[in-house]
């Protein structure tokens, strides 16, 4: 956009890798063999949204699209662990809501929370100091670090304001907002002036106040798309009430009635539910009115709607007093700002099979490894049971258990795939 305003924007984001565990023995004068001390790989570095609220826009994320955070470094002799890799923190505006590029689906709402972990880091691989048992005093291998997640997703800003202004352009949005606020918009006699969202906080008296947004005008054929006003009507997504502001002067030869039916078609087309927000009704530039046939008609109309209806001038300070009263009042009774709930499911991502694992028996051990399973298991929370299924699940359709078999794998023989051993059961 003209004026580098971004409110949407697409990036990938991987946290680190974990480190490889390492492979090392106890080494010590006139002492003959030692023990394994190979020491674990570090935690790869997570992704994490951080609420900057001194940003507005996601500019930031036009030419900057990717963000890797620091792989863990690898287990040393001694029993020493590799050092973490750093986090690598992503400023955001607040109200930034995260979705899922894919499935658009919601992966959190930057309003109600100022730090989300978005991907976690892999897990470092184990070294050889715990890999020994009684029958098997020098193993000889350690394991490698696990993947950190991978996310593709779409950042959207969505504002925090309690009111929105809506109408068509240059009926009068941004001058209401700088009178009643001590936001600047810029004003002007010209369409489209407005290219960014204003924000500004209505003071009144006892401590009430609310915020205030003046989105760009809407123009007919926004909500598919055709203009400007698309892309802007998100913001006023969140909001718990909506002042519509219609131009009654005629000075442009428009109907204030048809004006305020085609905006009203435009919110029902983007979403049926902000058709349904509640909604005040002022009738602006009375003072340059040549009569009150349009202001009475459109007040009729309006409240043959069951609406409230306020007549303006917002450049001369007429009735605009009134008018947030009237909104301060209304919310009181309205919900608070909408946070969005995740809808999305963490399930674990599709893993390409088609490679067969590596299969070794060391030190009596059946060692399995191979890309697909490190994305499996970088893909698995072994604390859920239902993930823990999946993962069992996703094994067994790999043919590995089918493998081993052919192989000659015994009932209780040790299986191990990176950090988990476990006994073989057929
Ligand atoms: P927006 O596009 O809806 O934000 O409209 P603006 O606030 O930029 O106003 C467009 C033009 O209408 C500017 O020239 C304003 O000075 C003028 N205007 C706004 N409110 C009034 C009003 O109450 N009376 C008169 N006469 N002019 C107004
Ligand atoms: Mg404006």
């Amino acid at each position: 956009m003209a004026n580098g305003f971004i409110d949407k924007a697409r990036i990938l984001v991987r946290a680190g890798a974990g480190g490889g565990g390492a492979v090392a023995f106890h080494r010590e004068k006139y002492v003959a063999a030692g023990g394994p001390d190979g020491g674990d790989g570090g935690r790869g570095g997570d992704i994490v949204l951080k609420v900057d609220g001194h940003m507005s826009t996601l500019m930031d994320f036009r030419y900057k699209r990717k963000y890797v955070a620091s792989n863990g470094l690898p287990g040393q002799g001694n029993r020493k662990s590799g050092k973490d890799g750093e986090a690598l923190s992503i400023r955001v505006p607040r109200g930034t809501v995260v979705r899922d590029a894919e499935t658009g689906e919601i992966i959190c709402d930057m309003a109600g929370q100022d730090s989300f972990v978005l991907c976690r880091g892999g897990r470092g691989g184990w070294g050889n100091q715990h890999f020994a048992t009684p029958t098997r005093q020098v193993p000889h291998f350690a394991k490698a670090g696990l993947p950190g997640q991978e996310r593709d997703v779409i950042l959207e800003l969505k504002l925090l304001a309690d009111v929105g202004l809506v109408g068509f352009p240059n009926v009068g949005k941004s001058t209401l907002l700088s009178v009643v606020t001590r936001a600047q918009p810029k004003i002007a006699n010209y369409h489209f002036t407005t290219l960014s969202p204003n924000l500004g906080v209505v003071a009144l008296e006892e401590g009430t106040s609310f915020v205030l947004a003046d989105i760009p005008g809407i123009i007919e054929g926004a909500a598919e798309g055709a203009g400007l006003g698309h892309d802007f009507l998100r913001h006023i997504d969140r909001c718990r009430l909506l002042i519509h502001l219609v131009d009654v002067s005629g000075s442009e030869g428009r109907d204030p009635v048809e004006d305020l039916e085609a905006i009203n078609a435009e919110l029902a087309e983007y979403s049926p539910e902000l058709a349904q927000r509640p909604m005040i009704v002022a009738g602006n530039k009375v003072d340059i009115a040549p009569d009150r046939e349009g202001l009475e008609r459109l007040k009729a109309h309006v409240e043959a709607r069951g609406l409230r209806f306020f007549e303006l001038s917002a450049a001369a300070h007429q009735g605009t007093r009134e008018l947030m009263y009237a909104a301060a009042a209304m919310l009181q009774e309205l919900p608070p700002i909408t946070v969005y709930e995740p809808t999305y499911v963490d399930r674990p991502k599709e893993v390409d099979m088609s490679e067969p694992p590596t299969i070794e028996v060391i030190d009596g051990t059946w060692v399995v490894d191979g890309p697909w399973l490190r994305q499996l298991m970088a893909n698995v929370n072994f604390g859920d049971y239902e993930s823990r299924n999946w993962f069992d699940r996703q094994l067994r359709q790999s043919g590995l258990f089918a493998r081993l078999e052919e192989m000659g794998i015994q009932d209780g023989d040790i299986i191990c795939l990176y950090n988990l051993e476990f006994e073989y059961q057929r």
